[in-house]
């Protein structure tokens, strides 16, 4: 954190915060569909359709319902009848490491930059992410959605950020795929990236800090 920015009047963010789906983790909910509908009333498309960037995932994510609210809402909808083990050890996988940005993540981590995880998500997603990915564990600290019960760009969770790193404005910079998740974080005064594509995030996160 010492390093001296090139553009030498201002300072580095104090830390970094990390959209985790599409920034950290692809995703594909076609992986859980074409699993769990077979157990089902619907086609993979179809299950997916119930699950992804719906209005129920929408409720589970801002934790006004339980996993097991969500799953029995899941199998009303669809007709799903397989075991529960099945639902939660599959409904999670549907993720894919980007090396790249877990590589920037790691550089910074290692030079003592806090970074965080600040994530739309539930918990069935964050028990497998956990387990599947080591790297993961290495992040200074985690707001999730369900468990701040407000969704980006709702403000709520962004206060959430900002009391757990204790950080406002520009000491943070903040990545994220979708614009108005960054609009929010820019009218707060956070330095943002609307991250589409590893190379440019990485030499905008290099630039910041002086690399
Ligand atoms: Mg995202």
């Amino acid at each position: 954190m010492n390093s001296v920015s090139r553009t030498a009047s201002v300072a580095p963010p104090r830390a970094v915060i990390f959209d985790l789906g599409k920034v950290l983790l692809d995703f594909d909910y076609m992986r859980a569909a074409s699993t769990l509908a077979p157990h089902s009333d619907l086609s993979p498309a179809e299950f997916k359709r119930v699950v992804d960037q719906s209005p129920l995932l929408h409720r589970y994510e801002s934790g006004r319902m339980t996993t097991a609210e969500f799953v029995a809402e899941v199998r009303r909808l669809t007709g799903f009848r397989g075991p529960d083990d099945l639902f939660h050890g599959t409904f999670g996988d549907i993720f894919a490491e980007i090396p790249e940005m877990v590589a920037l993540q790691r550089r910074l981590a290692g030079q003592g930059v806090p970074t965080y995880v600040f994530s739309n998500t539930n918990e069935l997603a964050v028990t497998h992410i956990r387990r599947q990915f080591p790297f993961f564990s290495g992040f200074t600290g985690y707001i999730y959605s369900y468990e701040a019960r407000s969704m980006k760009p709702d403000p709520g969770i962004y206060v959430s950020l900002e009391k757990l790193t204790g950080l406002q404005g520009s000491d943070l910079l903040y990545l994220d795929d979708r614009a108005e998740n960054i609009a929010h974080g820019a009218e707060r005064g956070w330095r943002t990236i609307l991250h589409a594509d590893h190379g440019p995030s990485v030499r905008t996160v290099s630039e910041a800090f002086g690399w």
